[in-house]
């Protein structure tokens, strides 16, 4: 018998403000035709996590056929003794990417609004795509936050302020000062979101803190992440802390099992390696100066940087545009990100790399500028 053809099938209807979104996509990993790869595209730590980290991965094979903790009670309760907060106001997540969502998914929906900087993580403004509110940016100045643009956005419908500090991609950061002063000018209902992914590369320069003393008086949560500094992108863990009400909201929307456990036995032994995590800090600063003081005097404008990575102006002019730069870099196998998606099309965000990455990319640059 001959198969009749399948009939038009008409599709389900996806929820219409999905339309909006347009995906993440990742830093590149490839570079076309290039033997070796050198990839200065995503923020992360190029000697990799602790030894330490990658034992305890290691041994969590053994467990496989088990389900992770639930909760992930025991790298809760390692965070809170490194950093004395209490472990029932810790929420953890498949990096701090999930903690986003499930902060939008738990504070914000249909007709309310989330508000972030012009020059933000682009995962603010997807997750709050994804759960129906609407995102607002406020503009910058200079590429750093601005606090009062930022006040000047709120409305009775915002819910949530998202800010990374350091922020990616501009690499700027606001003062403990300009972070309390928004704070408090913030109306106190409103949620504030404080990302501190890079918070470790900060130096102790005495004008910055990651927020932390806010959680305990106001509604803010601040989020960190082990896939930058400590090297664990692959595992995805990170983790929240809030006042108690709003991280207990939050289980409410956590799948469950929502951390593997070869993650949580990582994360807990990176976390004690302190001497090691210091040391990328040290190293990253020194090769950031090197790197950003080479890239100065091939002529090229580089941003004032706090974290990994430095944000790299180019001219808007024919043959010498960071898309230009961009195309060069790859033709020698070096992948840096363009960040015309975050409002940004004449710059570059190029991580840094290790000391030997770091030459390769100077040599490139040299040669692309002199062409
Ligand atoms: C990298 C990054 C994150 C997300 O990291 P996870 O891998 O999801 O933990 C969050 N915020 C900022 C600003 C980042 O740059």
């Amino acid at each position: 018998m001959m198969q009749r053809p399948a009939p038009a099938m008409s599709s389900p209807a996806p929820k219409a403000y999905l339309d909006a979104i347009a995906p993440y996509v990742g830093g590149k990993s490839k570079a076309e035709g290039a033997e070796r790869v050198i990839k200065l595209s995503s923020n992360e730590n190029p000697q990799g996590p602790s030894p330490l980290a990658v034992c305890a991965f290691a041994d969590a094979a053994a467990s496989l056929n088990r389900y992770p903790e639930d909760g992930c009670a025991s790298l809760r309760e390692a965070i809170a003794r490194h950093y004395h907060f209490p472990a029932d106001q810790i929420i953890c997540g498949a990096g701090s990417d999930e903690v986003i969502g499930m902060l939008v998914h738990t504070f914000a929906g249909v007709g309310d609004e989330v508000l972030f900087p012009q020059h933000s993580f682009l995962m603010y403004r997807i997750y709050t795509q994804q759960y129906g509110a609407t995102p607002v940016a406020a503009p910058e100045h200079n590429l750093r936050t601005d606090v009062d643009a930022l006040l000047d956005s709120v409305t009775k419908r915002t819910k949530i302020v998202f800010l990374a500090n350091p922020n990616n991609p501009t690499g700027s950061y606001i003062t403990v000062d300009e972070l309390t002063r928004l704070r408090y000018a913030l109306p106190a209902q409103i949620l504030l979101v404080i990302d501190g992914a890079y918070s470790e590369y900060m130096r102790d320069d005495g004008d910055y803190s990651d927020g932390r003393e806010l959680v305990g008086r106001t509604n803010t949560v601040i989020t960190r992440t082990f896939s930058k500094v400590y090297g664990l992108p692959a595992l995805r863990i990170g983790w929240g802390y809030g006042p108690k009400p709003v991280i207990d909201a939050m289980y409410k929307v956590r799948s469950p099992f929502n951390v593997s456990q070869p993650a949580i036995a990582a994360a807990i032994a990176a976390l004690k390696d302190v001497d090691y995590m210091h040391a990328e800090v040290t190293r990253n600063y020194h090769e950031r100066e090197r790197v950003r003081n080479a890239i100065r005097a091939m002529g090229l404008m580089v941003s004032p940087a706090a974290a990994n990575f430095l944000l790299v102006h180019f001219a808007d002019e024919a043959g010498k545009r960071a898309s230009d730069a961009n195309q060069f870099l790859l033709s020698r196998g070096i992948i840096v990100r363009e960040v015309a998606n975050y409002g940004l099309p004449n710059h570059l965000r190029i991580t840094i790399g290790s000391d030997q990455d770091n030459d390769a990319l100077l040599a490139a640059l040299a040669e692309f500028v002199q062409s």
